[in-house]
């Protein structure tokens, strides 16, 4: 039986408990209310968005968490939730084992209390937590859907093209894919290899932002590179390349994927981390970063990407066309069919594992998309050909003339 002080210490441990819950939980809603309305109005002004809140506020409020981020070999962001999930599942352990065991004393010596108090206190940390990950969501990056677009910043004139043309960039990409894969060493079936390991191939991934910058002015700022995931089995049942989980602003690659892939999804983050929200933008960014690298394979990946990219469009207006670029002069199309037959097996072994999983995964993406105004989706990544023909259009190496 509790003594008169000990009820009294309990009363005030749950009084303080509950203020303090109080506090916590009124200023993480409010917190997120604020974000929530400046990002529901933020579109009304895009270009004071990008003024305020994008170039100035955004660099400022992130880069504590890069700094942090950067202290650390591993990922920071996964480490939390592993920390948080044990926490989660010890509490809830130990509420189950006091609640049973206040059931069995309570049966001798009084009726049980009707709500355990742990489970409650449990259930207002996990509404604190929700609460605290929904305003970082706005807070750290998500009024960038609100913002001016790369496509507005750098002048790009994107328009409506045609098969033709489409076809001319299929055949340039080829050929520069070819060009930058000569050299690269390749294992004993033919595929692009790198002796380095997943990180410290995305540690090389900033280098050539520095050199996109000097075209694109907008291009230049502070970066973390992307850690190597350590959920990379999870992503790769997702069929998730990268991430950068606004909520905790620290860039993410699966390493399951190959060493060729890795620098094109590797600069794709990078362009989150500046603010560039848009998919299609991030890839058009990416794929100019790693071209702009010393790096032989930032070069080869940015290509290969770019090239995938258009010829998965060409494929879906004209077949004959795409054969035709496959067996054009000046294309390995062996060494680089490899290198995506390659890349297709990996993503497929995960995918007839848990067809679910994948589904779903790709069903919520595009939900998150187009809750952001993204109107179509997952295909606007498919965008950055237009982005990429509009680009050398305007360059003096322009493959269309
Ligand atoms: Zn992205």
């Amino acid at each position: 039986m509790k003594s008169g002080s000990n009820k009294l210490k309990e009363f005030f441990r749950k009084y303080r408990f509950r203020r303090v819950a109080t506090i916590v939980a009124g200023a993480a809603a409010l917190r997120l209310l604020v974000w929530f309305l400046i990002y529901r109005f933020a579109s009304n002004d895009r270009t004071r968005t990008y003024e305020i809140y994008t170039s100035r506020v955004f660099p400022v409020i992130t880069q504590p968490m890069k700094s942090i981020a950067k202290l650390f070999p591993f990922s920071v962001g996964e480490t939390l939730v592993i920390i948080m999930a044990a926490l989660f599942v010890a509490g809830l352990v130990i509420c189950t084992v006091r609640a049973v065991r206040n059931k069995k004393s309570a049966r001798i010596i009084a009726p049980a209390p009707k709500k355990p108090a742990g489970f409650a206190r449990l259930l207002v940390m996990l509404l604190v937590a929700a609460l605290l990950i929904g305003g970082n969501f706005f807070v750290y990056g998500g009024i960038n859907y609100k913002s001016l677009t790369f496509k507005e910043l750098s002048g790009l004139d994107v328009k409506s093209t045609d098969i033709g043309t489409l076809e001319k960039l299929c055949l340039f990409l080829g050929q520069k894919a070819t060009e930058a894969r000569q050299g690269l060493p390749l294992d004993e079936k033919g595929f692009v290899v790198d002796s380095r390991s997943a990180q410290e191939i995305l540690s090389a991934s900033p280098a050539g932002y520095a050199k996109a910058s000097e075209e694109f002015p907008c291009l230049s700022g502070k970066f973390t590179p992307p850690k190597a995931a350590i959920f990379s089995e999870i992503m790769s049942y997702e069929q998730i390349a990268g991430i950068f989980p606004i909520v905790f602003t620290e860039s993410i690659v699966n390493k399951n994927s190959p060493a060729y892939d890795l620098p094109s999804v590797a600069c794709h983050e990078l362009a989150h981390q500046l603010g560039f929200a848009q998919e299609d933008e991030a890839n058009f960014i990416g794929y100019l970063a790693a071209i702009c690298s010393d790096d032989p394979l930032y070069v080869y990946s940015g290509y290969y990407s770019g090239f995938c990219y258009a010829m998965n469009k060409l494929y879906n207006f004209d077949r004959d066309k795409w054969a035709a670029v496959w067996n054009s002069p000046g294309i390995d199309s062996e060494g680089i069919s490899n290198d995506m037959r390659r890349s297709n097996e990996i993503w497929d072994s995960y995918r007839k594992k848990a067809e679910v999983v994948s589904k779903v995964s790709e069903a919520v993406n595009d939900s998150y998309l187009k809750s952001n105004d993204i109107s179509d989706g997952t295909h606007s990544y498919g965008r950055v050909v237009d982005l990429l023909i509009a680009y050398y259009s305007a360059s003096g190496e322009n493959p269309f003339a």
